[in-house]
């Protein structure tokens, strides 16, 4: 339980409300909020509300109020909790991670970011230089990762396009040593289209409006970002942050002037692309601007004749030939978008690998030093519902499932085991198990994902809607599963080629439009072969995959659904390892209001999140637990037995007479190590009998 502020500004935690109803919830977070009260804690998580203004409570001197502090000792913050995952993690050796969730907007990242500066801000008071260093790639890892992954969306100005997780090592002095990041699902169909009003990523803006001339000369490229038709349509709008700051973070963290022009030349080259325009003449499809191979061949540095050989042809083996076959129109175009969000995506998968190179740990012996400790931090996509869902949102979604069933696990997994290693009896509570729907979709042979790659693995054309039959013929009896074409009286044709689930958060449809294609993700070897034959060797070490000859290539690359699929499952199984702390990010409005809270927005979000289960959850075992000592210094005042000091055999027995002394025998138990107390009226009983003695 938080420490009592006075409750004008609310319960500090919401296990403390009179009744946990949705109602008293919503009155709790508001009143909150509008107080300027952004953090609340449902025990050990905290519920933040983005304040969408600059609050003044991340500054030192914050930081010095909750450095070594109890969670409830001071009032609900990010840093107490960021300062709970270090404790234990120092104090007993545990790697913890910190799992930050909320839909887009909600303030994860900025979340994410004041965690690390918290644990940047406590850790290595000797003032190491070498952990100095860490900690500053640490810290500047972020302003990259955002030029790169990071555009405007109509939800967030500054959204993150892709999921992070973080690991942070630690040395037995508790200082850090190294880290690794994680990135998940890159939203690359983001680099050729961009619905209104939102942008592509930040990079081409900062990169067009933000390069030296001599630079953009040797580029091609004019500073007109609506000159370019991949990004033009958000490239009116001012920039978002700088070329220099991510030029120089690139330099700190320690990427060579040959990289950084490397990949700056692959997002001209990506700009370029956007412009290739394809005609015919007759039967020959040939590029009408044929002035941008050359471009391209400069900044690809390979030559001109490659480059147009491969927008054009495609090497295809039949029987012991092999032949070049001509793409049709449409076919050139599809190439040559997918080899701009191609470059892309690897571009940004690549900086993330060279960020790991340079920040993973190095020269640590654990037979000298002791175990290296990790604190993780996730900051990855919350649950989207748009207007039209595609592939991308099932995967996300499918993402928050996953995370929604770790979250149930081990919120009561660790209160059970808390409640064992006390001794105390645990009754079991009910609450919505979503792995029905984490089955739905990743189940081998039946779920979603399987018919989808089935689907793919059809020689021949295989349509989106054949993939929708497959669905409908396994899945139409399944109780999260539902399909317009399964009910023929809807006469709704809009929904025609949608499938619908039933997620924990709510319902959606998914338009199975472009599900084949986006799965099978293929780009055709001819351009792999193109960029590993480059003589830029930082392009060329990019595709290794690319060294293969036609007749070589034999497996078929595993489908975008199967690799998100494995990350998933891989993330969880990681998470699961560690001791978890949450953070739950709930945006109030959708005009970026400071002022505004929308009830009901705030109120769909309480209930997917769980929240008020959590609540439950916590109370329905003990809303509070206290070690002995720590529940004697706060509340020994009370009790004669107690003040000044005790002079009974254990603390355990001092604590069991103070509880007798005030009648609340009946709602505590006495574990090991600490009291648990059933109902939150006790803790207010006891704070008030404490505030009239002290
Ligand atoms: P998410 O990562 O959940 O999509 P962000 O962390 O990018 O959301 O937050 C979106 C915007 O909300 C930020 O750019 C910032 O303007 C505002 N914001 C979020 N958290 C805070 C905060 N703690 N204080 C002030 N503004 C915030
Ligand atoms: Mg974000």
């Amino acid at each position: 339980m938080a420490e009592h502020e006075s409750l004008e500004f609310g319960k500090a935690d919401f296990v403390l409300l009179d009744n946990v109803s949705l109602e008293e919830f919503m009155a709790n977070l508001k009143l909150r909020f509008e107080k300027g009260r952004i953090y609340t804690y449902i025990g050990e998580v905290v519920v933040s509300v983005n304040p969408y203004r600059a609050m003044n409570i991340y500054g030192r001197d914050t930081i010095e109020q909750y450095k070594g502090r109890e969670l409830y000792e001071r009032p609900p913050h990010l840093f107490a909790i960021a300062d709970a995952a270090y404790k234990a993690m120092k104090r007993r050796n545990k790697d913890t991670c910190i799992v930050i969730s909320g839909e887009s907007g909600a303030g994860k990242t900025e979340a994410s970011k004041y965690i690390m500066q918290y644990i940047a801000a406590i850790t290595n008071p000797s003032q190491r230089a070498e952990v100095e260093r860490v900690k500053n790639m640490l810290l500047k890892s972020n302003c990259v990762l955002e030029a790169f992954g990071n555009a405007k969306t109509n939800r967030n100005d500054n959204s993150s396009r892709f999921g992070k997780y973080m690991d942070i090592n630690f040395d037995f002095k508790g200082d850090p040593i190294g880290g690794h990041i994680n990135n998940y699902l890159l939203e690359k169909s983001r680099v050729i289209f961009q619905q209104e009003g939102e942008r592509s990523f930040h990079s081409f803006y900062q990169l067009v409006k933000g390069a030296p001339d001599a630079q953009l000369r040797s580029l091609h490229i004019q500073r007109d970002p609506t000159a370019y038709t991949y990004i033009k349509v958000g490239g009116q709008i001012k920039v978002f942050a700088d070329f220099k700051a991510v030029t120089d973070a690139m330099k700190v963290i320690g990427f060579t002037t040959e990289e950084i022009q490397t990949v700056y030349k692959i997002l001209a080259t990506i700009l370029h692309l956007g412009n290739l325009k394809f005609g015919s003449d007759g039967d020959v499809t040939l590029i009408e601007n044929s002035k941008l191979v050359s471009v391209l061949g400069d900044l690809l540095s390979t030559k001109d004749e490659n480059v147009e050989k491969a927008l054009l042809y495609r090497t295809v083996a039949t029987g012991r030939d092999v032949i070049d076959k001509q793409h049709t129109h449409q076919e050139a175009s599809y190439g040559r978008d997918a080899l701009a969000k191609a470059i892309y995506e690897r571009l940004f998968c690549w900086i993330v690998g060279r960020i790991n190179d340079i920040i993973e740990v190095k020269n640590y012996d654990a037979r000298v030093h002791g175990k290296n400790t990790v604190i993780g931090v996730l900051d990855i996509y919350g649950f989207e519902i748009f207007q039209n869902n595609s592939f991308e949102q099932f995967c996300i979604n499918y993402c928050n499932e996953k995370l929604q069933q770790l979250f149930i696990q081990l919120v009561l997994k660790q209160e059970q085991e808390e409640y064992e290693r006390e001794g105390i009896p645990w009754k079991h509570i009910d609450y919505f198990n979503n792995q029905i729907i984490v089955d739905l979709v990743e189940q081998q042979h039946k779920g979603i994902f399987a018919v989808l790659d089935e689907a793919c693995m059809n020689v021949g054309k295989v349509t989106d809607e054949m993939f929708l039959q497959a669905l409908n013929g396994k899945l139409a009896k399944h109780a999260h599963y539902t399909s317009r074409k399964l009910s023929p009286t809807d006469k709704n044709l809009e929904f025609d080629r949608d499938f619908r689930i039933r997620h924990y958060a709510g319902n959606v449809a998914y338009s199975v439009v472009g599900f084949i294609d986006k799965n099978k993700d293929t780009l055709f070897q001819d351009f792999k072969r193109l960029l590993y034959n480059s003589s830029n060797p930082v392009l060329k070490a990019m595709w290794p995959e690319g060294k293969l000859s036609i007749t070589e290539v034999t497996k078929r690359p595993l489908t975008a659904a199967t690799l998100f699929k494995n990350s998933m499952i891989s993330l969880v199984e990681n998470l699961a390892r560690k001791e978890p702390y949450y953070v739950r990010c709930i945006k109030p409005n959708d005009v970026k209001s400071p002022l505004l809270f929308e009830h009901e927005r705030c109120k769909h979000q309480v209930e997917y999140l769980g929240l008020l289960e959590n609540v439950r959850v916590r109370r329905a075992g003990f809303a509070n637990r206290q070690l002995y000592p720590r529940f004697l210094q706060r509340y020994k005042m009370i009790s004669e037995f107690t003040w000044p000091n005790h002079d009974l055999p254990s603390d355990k027995e001092a604590v069991k007479r103070l509880l007798q002394g005030c009648g609340f025998e009946h709602d505590v138990a006495y574990g090991k190590t600490k009291v648990f107390i059933r109902t939150p009226r006790t803790i207010f009983s006891l704070e008030e009998q404490r505030a009239e003695m002290v």
